[in-house]
């Protein structure tokens, strides 16, 4: 008997048999492929089986990607089944049973098909139709093998979950049946240096789909957009850029599969390139390598090459892993080349997801539109987003009022890596933040309304990510922690030098991972990487950006500043032994702006300054900084004013300073005076 015969008399379609034969092991390639007879034997008895579970195909299922019915075991209306209880599907897989259980139950509370535990029942030589009593002893090794402890309860044990509980249990993961996963779209980042053209191939990605007439001509922008290559989809974000990315990430929002970074064969690699790829490495993404501007009469793609190289990142064609594509954006050179090997990388990265379940994913974006209301750009992560759905986001719920593709088109379902501007939030949702279509809107609005309390309270507490001193109370939980770092230093040399050091200590219980390591001051951008690495910041010689200390607060990142490396080591080497001393802080007491520069004689430099806020005081710690830049640390040797000596000199006075080994001043410096102070540690 073919498979379209059988399909028939089953009165299923063709594809659902093939799928349930695979289930059963024994796959069926196409409709004229011939049907094992034991296997078709099985088919029939399950379809004669009175009080049958719900075969999903048959009636009331819509054609085509029909979603699933709900889960019989996830959904709040089912009857509760005759004895045994269903699993408690809150985390751990637990099976609750009072005995022997009916093969359909059983197979139920393992989110199996039926057919599948018969033909397990079958390799143990027990031969049992779907309802028919099976025994614990039975029960134990089936579950067992599909992951789930067996808890026996107590036939008269009173277990009524309390409604609220019902509701977690009901939106607790969905688990994914292998056979229900399908390969999906990869989600594709740009990222590089400023001006090496990011905007530009993604400009020219999109509408060479748009002018090849698969479009309508018309786009939407909609933070992310998709293109069809012989049939297969590539998703791109179109907010390049690692800010972006990594404040996503912070949020949790790992919505990333491939980064692409872009260098500019002119340029080569440059600090954001590398900054970028640090990015893209800490949040485990694929790397790939985009060398564009290769029209450009100085482009130079073997330079480039040799720059990664030296970063320890070998290129595929001098016998690496890394891919590089050599495009212009300006003449669209090599950019199918550069889709093509997006298209390989995915098919090695395996991406699969379960389009039958409920759609979560992430927003790309979030505002309110005069007329329509709040307007989320979503990028669905699994599963299938519907019309009429109900949707929870962080604060905010609703139904699905509408669906709009990148293409500005209506759509009633979106499927995996499918990005679609989405009506019917309550509210404006962040960016990076989850969402998830859920069984009922009541549930939704009850946990909108739970998330919305938690928040304001949260405002309230600083949340606390890494931190040195807590470090060790972190091992209480986990075997074995990991401390995080970003690390910035004034120059290559001293950051070289630090990372040695650090690399040399030795601990049996934390061991130390870079997140980053770069020179310069600590920016907005190092904190927000920190936050989604759970790192903290350690600083040497380098000052922080204007806002830093907020945003560092806000994530509740901590920052730990060194202009001595023997104690940043050792402050390191103390966490990670767990003997943290007490903390060393600074506490900037005074800013004096240089005026002019006096070379006086032997002694050396003298900066002739304006005190512009607090008081400078001889002897103390002195730091001196050019815009951003921190040009030197070191302590005042001299502090005058007119002709004497003084210990200090307070705001709007004038006054001398001469600093040990520097007299590099300009006109406009700051020269910030600080002192150590030892704050008791914080747990
Ligand atoms: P982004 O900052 O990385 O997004 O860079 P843009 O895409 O804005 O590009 C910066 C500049 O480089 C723009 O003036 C582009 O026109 C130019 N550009 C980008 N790609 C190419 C290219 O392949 N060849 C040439 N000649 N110019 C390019």
């Amino acid at each position: 008997m073919r498979v379209h015969e059988l399909a028939k008399e089953l009165g299923i379609s063709s594809k659902e048999l093939m799928a349930r034969l695979e289930d059963m092991g024994c796959e069926a390639k196409s409709n004229f492929s011939a049907v094992d007879e034991e296997a078709a034997a099985l088919l029939r008895q399950e379809a004669a089986a009175p009080a049958a579970e719900p075969t999903p195909a048959r009636k009331e299922a819509p054609p085509a990607p029909a979603p699933e019915p709900e889960k019989p075991a996830a959904a709040p209306p089912t009857p509760a089944p005759a004895a045994p209880k269903a699993p408690a599907a809150a985390g751990a897989k637990e099976l609750h049973t009072r005995g022997s259980m009916i093969v359909k139950d059983l197979a139920r509370a393992l989110n199996m098909r039926p057919n599948m535990v018969i033909s397990e029942l079958m390799k143990m030589n027990i031969f049992a139709a779907i309802n028919q009593r099976v025994e614990l002893d039975v029960i134990r090794k089936i579950a067992e093998k599909h992951g789930y402890t067996v808890v026996q309860e107590k036939r008269d044990a009173e277990h009524k979950p309390a409604p609220r509980k019902r509701a977690e249990e009901t939106e607790a993961e969905e688990e994914d049946r292998p056979e229900d996963l399908v390969p999906r779209a990869p989600v594709v980042t740009f990222l590089g240096h400023v001006d090496h053209g990011k905007t530009s191939l993604l400009d020219r990605i999109r509408n060479a789909q748009v002018a090849g007439g698969e479009w309508g001509g018309i786009t939407q922008h909609i933070g992310a957009y998709t293109v069809q290559i012989d049939g297969r989809q590539i998703t791109f974000l179109d907010t390049p850029g690692h800010a972006a990315f990594t404040a996503m990430r912070a949020r949790g929002a790992n919505l990333t599969d491939i980064a692409v970074i872009v260098i500019a064969a002119d340029d080569g690699l440059m600090p954001q390139t590398r900054e970028a790829i640090k990015h893209a490495q800490a949040a485990g993404v694929t790397l790939m390598i985009a060398i564009n501007k290769m029209d450009v009469p100085g482009a130079n793609a073997d330079r480039v090459r040799q720059q990664l190289q030296q970063e320890g990142l070998t290129p595929e064609d001098w016998g690496g892993e890394l891919i590089c594509s050599e495009v212009s954006a300006q003449t669209g050179d090599g950019i199918d080349h550069l889709l093509e090997m997006i298209l390989l990388q995915s098919e090695v990265l395996e991406l699969k997801a379960n389009p039958k379940r409920r759609a979560r994913g992430f927003v790309i974006e979030g505002r309110m539109e005069p007329g329509m209301g709040p307007v989320a750009d979503l990028l669905v992560k699994t599963g299938t987003l519907k019309l009429g759905d109900p949707v929870l986001c962080g604060r905010h719920w609703g139904r699905v009022k509408a669906l709009m593709n990148d293409q500005g088109v209506k759509v009633k379902s979106v499927g995996p890596a499918t990005p679609v501007r989405c009506l019917g939030l309550s509210g404006v949702p962040d960016a990076g933040a989850e969402f998830r279509a859920c069984h009922s809107d009541r549930w939704a609005r009850s946990q909108a309304e739970d998330v919305a309390g938690q928040s304001d309270r949260d405002s309230l507490t600083v949340k606390r990510k890494a931190s040195l001193d807590s470090l060790f109370e972190q091992l209480e939980t986990e075997e074995k922690l990991e401390l995080k770092v970003v690390l910035k230093a004034d120059t290559q040399g001293s950051l070289e030098a630090i990372t040695h050091a650090l690399e040399e200590i030795r601990s049996d219980k934390v061991s130390l991972g870079f997140v980053l390591t770069g020179t310069g001051n600590i920016s907005g951008n190092d904190v927000m990487l920190a936050s989604a690495s759970n790192a903290v910041i350690l600083g040497f010689h380098v000052g922080k950006e204007a806002g830093v200390d907020t945003t560092a607060k806000h994530e509740g990142v901590e920052i730990r500043l060194h202009q001595v490396i023997y104690e940043l080591i050792d402050q390191v080497r103390e966490a990670m032994t767990g003997m943290l001393a007490p903390v060393v802080e600074e506490d900037v007491i005074g800013r004096a702006q240089v005026k002019q520069v006096f070379p006086i004689g032997k002694v050396g430099i003298v900066a002739g300054c304006l005190v512009v806020s607090g008081t400078i005081r001889a002897g103390s710690r002195i730091r001196v900084k050019r815009g951003d830049e921190t040009l030197y640390e070191g302590s005042i040797v001299q502090l005058k004013h007119f002709q004497d000596d003084v210990g200090e000199v307070r705001e709007s006075q004038e006054c001398g300073i001469r600093i040990d080994r520097f007299g590099d001043y300009k006109e406009g410096d700051i020269l910030e005076c600080y002192v150590l102070k030892e704050v008791e540690q914080t747990l």
